[in-house]
């Protein structure tokens, strides 16, 4: 996934997706090396991605990631 601004921790991170599902065996080990969050079989609930820092969900509407932004943070 694309780097982004977590709204949580507002760090530039990699966000992790959540897998939903029946998690295949490659996905436990994907799970296992941080590269993504098993979300269970409730599809409907929870968010799309985590955020690898702080663990805070990152909702991805539609897939489409919108920036937060910052009035005046010069970074
Ligand atoms: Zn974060």
């Amino acid at each position: 996934m694309e780097e982004i601004t977590c709204p949580n921790c507002r760090q530039r991170v990699e966000p992790i997706p959540v897998l939903y599902g029946y998690p295949i065996e490659e996905a436990w080990d994907a799970e296992k090396r941080g590269e993504l969050v098993i979300g269970g079989c409730v599809p409907d609930l929870g968010p799309d991605a985590v955020c690898p820092n702080c663990r805070q969900p990152i909702a991805m509407a539609g897939g489409d990631y919108v920036e937060p932004t910052s009035a005046g943070a010069g970074d």
